[in-house]
């Protein structure tokens, strides 16, 4: 039986995608032509900014003098889980060094990007968390330059307890400036930062487009625009704490979808009454951006059991994904497609969001389908090496000489050709 929908979207992450692509790509176009004073234009056109771009250490403390003390024992505390974890994610990251024929020696190696430019958005919220995830990995994994950017709020700058988080975890810069510009001047290395050599961190469809753009001339860690949320939830669940998880994913903007997967029609049926009431009873701004997610992009869906869940649900390849269900060792065994997942109730994709450990900055619009998030390993080039000695060279330089030969690569087969005849001078080889 195929899945019912009791709700269905009328948009998706791919609605509006070409205008976002051509407005982005002008603004790249443009700044990369005119420089630091064209980023600056358009800072001062989107986030109406004229201030420092590059914080100043006076610009730094003052910022940090304005975080409350609470706030900031909560920022040390998601930083050192968040350092922590990473630390381990870090072991398992081996060098290795292996005998591929007798004498012949071939290596890995992961070896850090040098330069990481660090995207934190700031435009609706003040993601204070991204800082964190983003910086303390790049820092954990040995990046050399870290420059944090966010927009500046108008007329105020960079959100204080932002530039607290990102001085904190170990940014070496930070530059009061959003979107597309902040994505290119880390870049084109404008405003004179080093040129970024991999660009991570969240933001919205002009961030994630930004990045898309410039793949290949930087890396990036993944797409990670707009979020996405999925649950699964069986007749254990409780429908109360399924609808508030709905509703604090769907807060994130206008077109962040939440996705119920269900195989109980009674508590979908409440979870679909309840949702609004609590979006109605949020705050002005998350009420609008919950509103809107909601109508336009939420999806319920009946499955009929748990395999057809997990199925539906890897076809969705949610950033993350909740399971409120029986069995978790069942869940975290059969599914496939997710950028981090929530098993039980006890945990919430909110944890995972500010301060449990894991990384926030999570693959969307279905990239979990080839990729994870963000973790030391993104910033780590795996690079490999060889050394041989002579023995080892003499049945690699035959193979390689014949190849090259039927490949029509007379060079290459030289190259081969060269060392035989050097290293055993006595004998003829075909
Ligand atoms: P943002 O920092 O991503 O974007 C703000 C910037 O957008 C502004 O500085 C401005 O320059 C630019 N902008 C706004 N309108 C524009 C336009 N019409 N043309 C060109 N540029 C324009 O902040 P935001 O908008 O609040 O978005 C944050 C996003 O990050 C949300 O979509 C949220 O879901 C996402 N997010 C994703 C993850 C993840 O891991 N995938 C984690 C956290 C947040």
């Amino acid at each position: 039986m195929a899945p019912t929908y009791l709700k269905q979207a009328t948009k998706t992450a791919m609605t509006d995608a070409g205008d976002v692509h051509e407005t982005v790509q002008k603004i790249l176009n443009d700044i990369e032509a005119g420089g630091d004073d064209t980023a600056r234009a358009y800072a001062n056109r989107f986030d109406q900014y004229g201030g420092n771009i590059l914080l100043t250490g006076d610009d730094i403390r003052a910022a940090c003098a304005l975080v409350p003390e609470k706030l900031k024992a909560d920022i040390r505390f998601a930083h050192d889980n968040v350092r922590r974890f990473a630390e381990a994610q870090k072991q398992t990251m081996h060098d290795i060094e292996y005998e591929v024929v007798p004498g012949l020696v071939a290596g890995q190696k992961a070896i850090p990007v040098r330069a990481a430019g660090c995207y934190v958005p700031g435009g609706r919220y003040s993601h204070i968390a991204s800082a964190i995830m983003t910086v303390t990995t790049a820092k954990v994994a040995g990046c050399k330059h870290i420059v944090a950017c966010s927009p500046p709020r108008p007329n105020e700058g960079v959100a204080p307890a932002i530039i607290y988080a990102a001085q904190l975890c170990g940014a070496d810069r930070i530059m009061a400036m959003g979107g597309v510009q902040g994505v290119a001047a880390m870049t084109f290395g404008l405003f004179g930062l080093p040129r970024a050599d991999i660009l991570v961190g969240p933001g919205n469809q002009f961030v994630a487009e930004a990045k898309r753009i410039l793949f290949g001339r930087v890396g990036i860690d993944m797409i990670a625009g707009p979020t996405d949320s999925l649950i699964l939830a069986d007749d254990t669940a409780d429908p109360e704490v399924v609808a508030t998880d709905l509703v604090s994913q769907a807060e994130h903007g206008y077109n962040s979808p939440v996705w119920l997967v269900t195989s109980d029609r009674a508590l979908a049926e409440t979870v679909l009454s309840r949702v609004p009431e609590l979006i109605a009873d949020l705050p002005e701004l998350n009420r609008a951006n919950a509103e809107a997610a909601w109508r336009d992009y939420a999806e319920v869906i009946l499955c009929s059991d748990r395999e057809e869940m997990a199925a539906t649900s890897d076809t969705y390849a949610p950033e993350h994904l909740t399971v409120q269900a029986r069995d978790l060792p069942w869940w975290l065994d059969r599914l496939q497609c997710y950028g981090s997942l929530f098993l039980g109730e006890e945990t919430t994709v909110a944890f995972g969001d500010k301060a449990s450990g894991t990384n926030h900055v999570l693959p969307t619009s279905r990239s979990a389908k080839y990729t994870g998030g963000l973790s030391v390993h993104k910033y780590m080039k795996i690079v490999t090496w060889q050394r041989s000695t002579r023995e080892g060279a003499r049945p690699v330089a035959e193979a390689t000489a014949r190849i090259s030969r039927l490949e029509g690569m007379e060079g290459h087969a030289r190259s081969a050709d060269i060392r035989l005849r050097k290293y055993f001078p006595d004998e003829s080889f075909d």
